[in-house]
């Protein structure tokens, strides 16, 4: 019943308790501190998700562990009126700060919002053309079963596309990108969040995540096929694609 919560060992209802207090506690701030920490590059990673996913009007689309609603914003507007995009996420706060911002912006009528577990999701077998989950697994207590729930309800045809943190090909990039992910991201959270400990998590649960290889594994291990996956920013971030046929 061990998992981890960053590099410490603990009992899965604790992870799952654990995560919850990290993205209340950064939902307010969330989208802002993306911008910082990443540069703003998160926005491009983001991008080059929607370009891949091939998403087309009238499909339906699961945003899931969506969180603030970025790529729903981009594939609400993709799918048109006779789509259908679904933003889930486990957590209320993070589901409501994104339900405003996407209001705000005048998104509505094709989005839906439904507060959801990964690892058993509440919708029925082969529904959705596309389901994308980005920096959410990581975060994830049973990521098997989360990839198997998200293979049933897939469409034949339809494909996952997994953007997260993942494993820098180089070396000494390694070393600058570890200096600045345990140096500088906690004291960042700490002056604008005050909350250095959420933004550690984040940094040990990026080490602790599977690599590039290990995910195109699990996703194959699931019923995954033609798994391919792309470094993103020298392997910083990897996104893994994989069909349901
Ligand atoms: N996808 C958004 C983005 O790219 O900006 C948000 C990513 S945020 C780092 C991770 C999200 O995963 C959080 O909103 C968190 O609540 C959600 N999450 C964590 N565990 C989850 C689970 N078991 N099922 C669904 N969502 C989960």
């Amino acid at each position: 019943n061990q998992t981890h919560f960053g590099f410490q060992t603990v009992d899965k209802e604790q992870k799952v308790h654990k995560v919850a207090e990290v993205f209340h506690s950064v939902a307010a701030k969330y989208d802002i501190m993306n911008d910082l920490m990443s540069g703003g590059v998160h926005r491009l990673w983001k991008r080059h998700t929607i370009a891949c996913s091939g998403v087309r009007t009238g499909n339906k689309v699961l945003d899931l562990a969506g969180g603030t609603g970025d790529l729903t914003a981009k594939f609400s507007r993709i799918v048109g009126e006779t789509g259908q995009v679904i933003l889930s996420d486990i957590n209320e706060s993070m589901l409501n700060v994104g339900r405003d911002k996407l209001r705000d912006m005048g998104i509505v009528g094709n989005v839906e919002y439904v507060q959801a577990n990964a690892e058993c999701l509440p919708f029925a077998d082969n529904q959705f053309d596309v389901v994308t989950i980005a920096f959410g697994l990581r975060n994830v207590t049973d990521k098997d079963a989360a990839l198997a729930s998200i293979f049933r309800v897939l469409k034949p045809g339809g494909r996952l596309l997994v953007l997260e943190f993942s494993k820098p090909v180089n070396e000494t990039f390694s070393k600058v990108y570890d200096w600045y992910s345990f140096n500088i991201l906690p004291s960042m959270g700490q002056m604008i969040t005050n909350d250095a400990e959420s933004y550690r998590y984040l940094a040990e649960s990026i080490r602790m995540h599977p690599d590039q290889e290990t995910l195109k594994g699990m996703m194959e291990q699931v019923g995954f096929e033609e798994v391919t996956y792309q470094n993103l920013t020298g392997g910083i971030v990897a996104l893994h694609k994989g069909y349901k046929f």
